[in-house]
């Protein structure tokens, strides 16, 4: 796939490249180290109730892998604590802050003209945020509205053109090259480790705020709340399908098995439509994708769809009463036998 450039090269890389064409000594034309030294990327980062998302330093992982340097983005209210500790992140040169009530809850209609402006000002030539809720919904605008192609859902950056993806549910990897100018990236979070916290000292800038009227008023959520670890960032997941049976038996046997491991609890889409786990905890093509030290898969058949989600978990393990069920073929360790009874045999065993 080639994305096509619609826009003019910015004045001062016309300058540069004419620059390297002329001195190069090799073939009249220019390095890409030259390029590369041209780069420069804003990581957008996510923020909740005034706390960094620390999933979200992904984003500058990917950008340093591209090269140049590397500014962070967050916007929202009291953002000074999350612009300071953001700050300290490995990597980053500089975070632009805008404090503003408006942006807490990543309204894509006011959160995107936000960004264009800061992105004009800054001329950045590659712009990253996670595939995340926050990402799908923003950053497709952006690029909307800049005129560019987004690249969506990359795991690995060739070059500062050249990205790798995954498409048809994980079945086939695409090699995409973007010659936009500016380029507008979407990341798999298991594919970039989160940048540290602690390493660096950035200094942090107030950003450009456009006061963009919004149509769309943020009215409230209801959220399913846990104690459990976090399903996108848990080192063990546990996830139940319809081979639960019914809501209760899903409670009664996947938590038990997920607080004796300390687990996040998935599901199946099968699960999720019948109403046995929150439409949040989906894994899967159309759900979230993890990539835990362990995943455990119970009465799950193992459609593609859902290995979309979890096939990069390090040690897959599967309990299913049909030897034949798809899940064997990726699990690492697996279980023949009656979730029912199994299952809580199991748990029995961690906790002691
Ligand atoms: C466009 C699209 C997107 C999709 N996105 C997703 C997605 O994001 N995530 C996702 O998961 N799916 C997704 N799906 C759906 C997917 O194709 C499957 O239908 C779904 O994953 C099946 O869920 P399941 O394995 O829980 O159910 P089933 O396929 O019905 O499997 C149930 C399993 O439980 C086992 N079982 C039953 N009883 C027991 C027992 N007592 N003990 C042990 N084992 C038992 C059975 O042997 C069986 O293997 C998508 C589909 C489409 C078309």
């Amino acid at each position: 796939m080639l994305c096509t450039a619609r826009r003019v090269i910015p004045q001062q890389l016309r300058r540069h490249i004419a620059h390297e064409a002329a001195t190069s000594a090799c073939s009249g034309g220019f390095s890409p180290a030259a390029l590369r030294r041209l780069a420069s990327t804003l990581a957008i980062l996510e923020q909740k109730d005034g706390k960094l998302n620390h999933g979200s330093l992904s984003a500058i992982t990917a950008a340093k892998q591209i090269g140049g340097p590397v500014h962070g983005f967050v916007a929202g209210s009291s953002i000074k604590p999350v612009a300071d500790e953001a700050a300290t992140a490995d990597g980053l040169d500089k975070i632009i802050s805008v404090e503003n009530a408006a942006y807490d809850k990543g309204l894509p209609e006011n959160f995107a003209p936000l960004l264009v402006e800061n992105i004009k000002k800054g001329g950045y030539t590659h712009v990253i945020t996670g595939h995340t809720a926050f990402g799908k919904n923003v950053l497709p605008r952006v690029a909307a509205l800049l005129d560019a192609q987004q690249i969506s859902d990359i795991t690995a950056i060739e070059s500062e053109s050249t990205f790798v993806r995954p498409i048809y549910a994980g079945n086939a990897i695409a090699t995409v090259e973007s010659t936009d100018s500016t380029k507008f990236i979407t990341i798999r979070g298991t594919a970039f480790a989160p940048a540290e916290l602690g390493k660096g000292s950035a200094a942090v800038e107030e950003g450009v705020d456009p006061k963009a009227d919004s149509p769309t008023e943020w009215l409230s959520e209801d959220l399913a709340k846990s104690d459990r670890p976090d399903l996108s960032t848990a080192g063990r997941v546990v996830s139940g399908g319809r081979g639960l049976k019914s809501k209760d038996d899903f409670d009664k046997v996947m938590e038990p098995l997920a607080d004796a491991l300390g687990a996040a609890i998935g599901a199946s889409r099968a699960a999720v439509d019948s109403g046995y786990a929150d439409n949040s905890l989906q894994v899967g093509q159309t759900g979230k994708v993890v990539a835990p030290q362990l995943y455990m898969a119970v009465g799950i058949s193992g459609a593609i769809q859902h290995l979309a989600g979890m096939k990069d978990s390090k040690v897959i393990a599967a309990i299913n009463k049909d030897g034949d069920a798809p899940i064997f073929q990726v699990a690492d360790v697996g279980l023949v036998g009656d979730l029912f009874e199994k299952v809580p045999e199991l748990t029995e065993k961690l906790k002691k």
